[in-house]
This record gives structure tokens, C-alpha cells and sequence, in this order.
């Protein structure tokens, strides 16, 4: 179900070559019928012609006479006078006659037939430009109409062969479970209503961006036998103001005559925000909003519409719109894990071309915290790149770097960095992996490179996938803000100056250390007293905080502590170690990338103290 109202322009092309068609169609046939139809003339002409020995054939019927002249390229017809030697003169003039010559003799008929021809002609073209459209539209189902259906804009979609099914769909598999349930209900209504089950009436897809909401409603429009209406949320508000709520009105009209059917509602929280009187008061979207929840509670649950919705902003939604009755599930929709993830590479890895040795679960780990788009984005990039690389099949370095590209940005290739700031840059990333690995006690890293990226990363590391890990100890926590301040850390010992390098650092390290005191109540102070709430889990996860001024300044002064400690212990970890730090910068300026197995061969070696850091 891509975007289906095709681009108006091919669609104006389409029908000019039509009427040109027609037009020239026209001339050729009319053109024809005019030549075949005979001229009437009067007798003296057919004698003068006689005399003239200009007539090619000549018929003499009851009530007419027909003749061509020499070459037969025109009918000539006249009336019948009593001519008793008629016979002879036609026959001195060496005209052929008595055989047959065929007049059209109704030319309304053929305007009838050409009329025929002409609506065959425009049926044939119409189901050609369709095709075509269909064609267009790809993978999509089948669509029973184009564009707006009413006034609603919703799109309805048929179920075809061709279309998206749940297995195309990684992983998720707890989602497609619900959302096969649902199938199933439409197809097979009885063997619920006979123990007396409700079919939900809607079901609520959420999770971040990318993780295959809208995929998966696709996957069930492509499944199930039932009309299925598509509308994104934004459509109801956009264009005509004043108008969603009847259009509203008319998306479920519309349902409930289908039914049963299914009303998917992609990116609900455009207009299922949640009502509340601060500055801005919308009144259209609060009307939208009623007309939408007074619908749902319109029909009763067994009346076979079923709506869906996606949203990355489920805490935005308004109370009423989640209450059972409405939207009694919510289905989670999260970030894949490392098997989904490599489900997720395989499945679209069978767009492509892809070498048979390909280590997926490699990619999959180094494409750690991906979504189910960046991961089909990494095949695609891939894909390109073996293009540019002139090869025929994506092999496991296209896939390698393009983790990369997705993550990080193209490498750049003009943005070269000076031999200094390239010391600087490798001193920062060791130290980072360096206070990791030394707390753990294992491979810190999957690799590190130091090329300039386009994202404006002036390194990029490669994460080790920490595994299945749901809960964190404040030891843990404390751990990570220590890595994410041993960057600078390492700059203050070597260079004993610092860069703007560490800026993601800092706020990464402020946003954990301030998470750990005001909301998981790691503090001796504030104990277990919730002082922040998270307000968009889904899109980065901002906060508000929700304590007195005072208490906030006491927060500020505890992250203060926090983090000015732990880079204090990251301080301490790399002097400890500094010609580890020597070594395996040295060894990362050299070489511009280094694998997490090279980095702890260099760390587990025997001390190499004759190091010092390298001149620039
Ligand atoms: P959203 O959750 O933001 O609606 P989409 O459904 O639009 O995300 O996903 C975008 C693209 O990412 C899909 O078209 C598909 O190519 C890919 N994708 C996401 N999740 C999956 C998955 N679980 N399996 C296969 N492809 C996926
Ligand atoms: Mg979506
Ligand atoms: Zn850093």
C-alpha cells in the first residue's frame, strides 16, 4: 500500500494520446466511408460520361444506377429514366456492368459502428493506463478505487496475491500473533460468537519510529479477505479546515456499509492528541477528536469493523481514545533484537543480490539498536555500493560498511583531518574504550575508526551487542558515565588540553546521571521519590520535571557530583594504564580502524613501556 493516488501528470499524458488517437481514427474512417459513399448526379452526366468512355462498372438496380468512374475510385448514382438503348451505349463504352457495386447504403449505420468502435477503442485504452497504474503501484493490493472514496481521502485496498503478508514481516512475532487473531476473526466471525467472544474493536500499534507499524498494518490489509480503508492521521487535519470531522463521519459510513472490514489510522496522534487547555487550543483537531471517539463507540464490537492505529507517541494520546471499548489493545511494536534483526537483514536480503557466505548474525551485531528501516536501509546501501564497487553480488564488506554508513554517515572523503586533530580524535576514542574495558573486563568495542563521517562524527564506535539486558545496576550506570567521559579524560592526560570532541559525551553522561537520581531513585537524598516523568518514550524520551525549584537546584548540584566523580575515576583508569592508552592509540592513528580483537591482544599483551605518543 504505497501512497496510491497516482501523479496526475502521466495521467493528462495518458489521455492526450488518447484523443489523438481518436482523432486520427477519425479521419481515416469518415475519410474512407465519404470516398465510399456515392455521389448523386443527374442522368445527363452519367450520358456524358457514357459517350466519354469514362465509366469503369455500372449497376442497373430497380429504382437507381450506380457507376464508377475508369479507375473505380468513386460512386456515382442517378435515377432511372427509360433509356431503351441504355444497354448498347454502356456496352460500346467498354464499361463493365450487371455486376454488383456495393454502395453503403446507410451511412447512419456506420456512425454507429464507428461510435462502437470508438467506446471498445477508449475501454481497451482505460484498461491499459489502469494496468499499468496497477503496475506502478507494485507490491501493493489491489485497490478498489483510486484516491478519495467519498470524502473521506481514505484509500481502500482489496486483498491480492501480490501484496505485503505477514511474512514478510521479521521478527514482531508477539504483534503479528494479535494482529493474526484479528484476520482470523473477520474471516471466520461464528467460531467466535459462539462462545460468545467480542472481537476488539481497535487495536493500538506503538513503538519508535521505523519498527514496522505501518508494515505490519500493510501485512494485514495484504492478509485478510476484507475491504481494508487506509488513512494517515495528518489527512484528516490537512487541506480543508473545518472539515475533519465530517470526514471522519464519512471514513466510518463508509466502513460500516463494507463491513466487515478493517480502518487502519497510521500516525493517530495528529489528531488523537491528548485535549487539554494549554496555549494552543485547537478546536478543529478537539472536534476531529470527539467525532472520531464518538464513532468507535458507535458501532457495537461485532459488527466486523475493526480499526487499527500506529502511533510513536502513544503518551500524547488522549485518555479517552485508550479506555477499553475503543482501543482496547495496544500492541507493542519494539526496537528488533539481535534474532529479529537478523531476520529482519534476511528477509531483505532476498531483494538483492547477496553472496552465499554472508555471516548475517555478524551484521546483525554490529547493527546493534537498529530498527527494522535502518536494517532494510543497510542491505539497500549495500546493495549500492558492490553497484559502485563494480561487482555483481553484496558481499559481507558492502554490508560491513554500509552498518556504518547507516549509522554514521558516508565516510568523507575531502574532510581529512589534520595529522594532530587525528591524534587527538584517536587518544579520545581509546580512552572511552579503554575505561569500558577495564571496568568489564572484556572487549569494549567492536572496532573503531577515526575517518571524518558526514553525520559530523569525527570517529565512530562500533558497540558490542550487551546482549538480552533489561535491568541496570547503578554500578552499570555509574560504569557508563564513566566510559562516556573517558574521551576527554584522555585528552586532559596527554595533551592537557581540551576539544569540543566531547560534546554527545557530556550530554549523554548528564541525561544518565540525572535519570538515575530523579527517576530511579538511586539517591540516598531523594530515595525513591519519582521527581521526572518521561514524556516520549519513543522519540528520544524527554523529560519534565515535576519538583520545586529548590529541589531541582539540589538535583543540578548531585549531577554535578555524579559526573565530576566518575570522570574523576575515568582520570584514574587511563593514568593506571596510560601506555596501554599509548599503545593502542599509536596503533588506531596508524592504521584509522582497529577490531575489538586487536584492541584486547594490545591490552593483554606484556607492557611495551619504551612507548610515548607519537610526533606530530
Ligand atoms: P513505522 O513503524 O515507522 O511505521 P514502517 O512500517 O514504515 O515503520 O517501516 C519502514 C520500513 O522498514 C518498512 O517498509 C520495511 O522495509 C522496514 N521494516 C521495518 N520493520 C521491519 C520488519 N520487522 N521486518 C521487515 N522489514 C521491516
Ligand atoms: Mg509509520
Ligand atoms: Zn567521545
Amino acid at each position: 500500500m504505497q501512497e496510491m493516488k497516482p501523479n496526475k501528470k502521466p495521467f493528462i499524458a495518458y489521455w492526450l494520446i488518447a484523443l489523438l488517437i481518436f482523432a486520427i481514427l477519425n479521419v481515416l474512417l469518415y475519410g474512407n466511408m465519404a470516398e465510399k459513399q456515392a455521389e448523386e448526379v443527374g442522368y445527363n452526366v452519367f450520358m456524358e460520361m457514357i459517350d466519354g468512355k469514362q465509366i469503369g462498372e455500372a449497376s442497373i438496380q430497380d429504382n437507381q444506377i450506380l457507376f464508377t468512374n475508369k479507375d473505380g475510385s468513386k460512386i456515382y448514382k442517378t435515377g432511372i429514366i427509360n433509356d431503351p438503348d441504355l444497354y448498347e451505349r454502356l456496352y460500346k463504352s467498354g464499361a463493365v456492368f450487371g455486376a454488383e457495386i456495393v454502395e453503403q447504403r446507410n451511412p447512419f449505420f456506420y456512425y454507429i459502428l464507428t461510435f462502437v468502435v470508438q467506446v471498445l477503442l477508449l475501454f481497451l485504452i482505460w484498461r491499459f493506463i489502469s494496468k499499468r497504474v496497477m503496475k506502478h503501484m507494485g507490491d501493493s493490493p489491489d485497490m478498489m478505487s483510486f484516491g478519495t472514496t467519498g470524502k473521506s481521502n481514505a484509500r481502500i485496498y482489496v486483498k491480492s496475491d501480490n501484496g505485503i503478508k505477514f511474512k514478510d514481516v521479521a521478527g514482531e512475532e508477539e504483534a503479528k500473533d494479535l494482529l493474526k487473531e484479528i484476520v482470523d476473526y473477520l474471516h471466520q466471525p461464528e467460531k467466535y460468537t459462539e462462545i460468545g467472544a467480542i472481537l476488539p474493536k481497535g487495536a493500538l500499534l506503538v513503538g519508535p519510529p521505523g519498527t514496522g507499524k505501518t508494515l505490519l498494518a500493510r501485512a494485514v490489509a495484504g492478509e485478510a479477505n476484507v475491504p481494508f480503508f487506509s488513512i494517515s492521521g495528518s489527512e484528516f487535519v490537512q487541506m480543508f479546515v473545518g472539515m475533519g470531522a465530517a470526514k471522519v463521519r464519512d471514513l466510518f459510513k463508509q466502513a460500516k456499509e463494507k463491513a466487515p472490514c478493517i480502518v487502519f489510522i497510521d500516525e493517530i496522534d495528529a489528531i488523537g492528541k491528548r485535549r487539554d487547555n494549554l496555549l494552543s487550543n485547537n478546536d478543529e483537531r478537539e472536534q476531529t477528536l470527539n467525532q472520531l471517539l464518538t464513532e468507535m463507540d458507535g458501532f457495537q464490537g461485532n459488527t466486523g469493523v475493526v480499526i487499527l492505529a500506529a502511533t510513536n507517541r502513544p503518551d500524547s494520546l488522549d485518555a479517552a481514545l485508550l479506555r477499553p471499548g475503543r482501543f482496547d489493545r495496544r500492541i507493542p511494536v519494539e526496537l528488533p533484537d539481535l534474532q529479529g534483526r537478523v531476520d529482519i537483514l534476511k528477509v531483505h536480503a532476498k531483494k538483492v543480490k547477496i553472496s552465499d557466505n554472508v555471516d548475517f548474525s555478524g551484521i546483525a551485531k554490529a547493527a546493534a539498536g537498529a530498527s527494522g528501516a535502518q536494517l532494510a536501509n543497510i542491505i539497500n546501501e549495500a546493495a549500492l555500493r558492490a553497484v559502485r564497487e563494480g561487482r555483481r553480488v553484496v558481499t559481507q564488506s558492502d554490508l560491513m560498511e554500509s552498518v556504518e554508513v547507516v549509522i554514521a554517515g558516508y565516510q568523507k572523503k575531502n574532510k581529512v583531518l589534520s595529522n594532530k586533530e587525528k591524534l587527538v580524535v584517536a587518544y579520545h576514542e581509546v580512552g572511552h574504550a579503554l575505561v569500558a574495558a577495564k571496568q568489564t573486563q572484556s572487549a569494549p568495542v567492536q572496532k573503531i575508526t577515526i575517518i571524518p563521517r558526514t553525520s559530523g562524527a569525527l570517529g565512530y564506535t562500533m558497540q558490542v551487542e550487551d546482549g538480552e539486558h533489561f535491568l541496570m545496576t547503578k554500578t552499570e550506570i555509574e560504569n557508563k558515565i564513566a566510559t562516556f567521559t573517558g574521551g576527554r579524560a584522555a585528552e586532559e592526560l596527554i595533551f592537557h588540553e581540551i576539544t569540543t570532541g566531547a560534546s554527545n559525551d557530556i550530554e549523554q553522561a548528564t541525561k544518565l546521571a540525572r535519570a538515575m537520581i530523579s527517576r530511579f531513585g538511586m539517591s540516598e537524598e531523594f530515595d525513591m521519590v519519582a521527581l521526572e516523568t518521561v514524556t516520549n518514550e519513543y522519540l528520544g524520551g524527554d523529560t519534565s520535571t515535576a519538583c520545586s525549584a529548590e529541589t531541582q537546584t539540589r538535583i543540578d548540584k548531585m549531577v554535578v557530583a555524579v559526573v565530576a566523580e566518575q570522570h574523576k575515576k575515568a582520570k584514574e583508569i587511563l593514568q593506571e594504564n596510560i601506555q596501554k592508552l599509548h599503545e593502542i592509540s599509536k596503533f588506531l592513528y596508524e592504521n584509522e580502524t582497529i577490531t575489538g580483537e586487536a584492541f584486547m591482544k594490545i591490552l593483554e599483551s606484556p607492557e611495551n613501556t619504551l612507548l610515548e605518543k607519537p610526533e606530530v
